[in-house]
């Protein structure tokens, strides 16, 4: 899983820009789906925290689409989520509750809401590991 690199459609990352503009102050969460690392879904999840500091996803609703994800083929390609007061690096937080290695996860901070960037992280056993984000489609 080392040096590996994140193509991420421009359409679906300014939809998780729009997703976090629009649930600021709280943050958003969500999920990229697709094959083979390039996506071909977003599913916007409930924060049901409602929290401008955390984020958590409802079990039914992840369950849920965690299932339609599977019987369409595809897989989780990263779990994303916003940081409205904070640069787009996995808090404390994030890291502990950090549950799914094999997948990743893509931070947007609101920091700089002209631009916001958006990072890409594998979050295992503690240990965070920043993977390239390249935004476009592929090459
Ligand atoms: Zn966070």
């Amino acid at each position: 899983m080392a040096c590996e690199m994140l193509n991420i459609d421009s359409k679906y990352a300014k939809e998780m820009v729009a997703h976090a503009l629009e649930d600021d102050p709280n943050e958003c969460c969500g999920i990229l789906a697709g094959k083979d690392g390039e996506t071909l879904k977003l599913y916007r999840m409930v924060n049901i925290e409602a929290s401008p500091y955390r984020y958590r996803m409802d079990p039914k609703e992840l369950l849920k689409v965690y299932n339609e994800i599977d019987d369409s083929g595809s897989e989780i390609v990263a779990i994303y989520h916003s940081h409205t007061h904070s640069e787009a690096y996995p808090s404390a937080t994030d890291v502990r509750l950090a549950t799914w290695p094999e997948s990743r996860y893509i931070l947007v901070s609101l920091l700089d809401r002209e631009n916001p960037p958006i990072r890409a992280f594998h979050i295992e056993d503690g240990t965070v590991t920043e993977e390239d984000v390249t935004i476009g489609s592929p090459a």
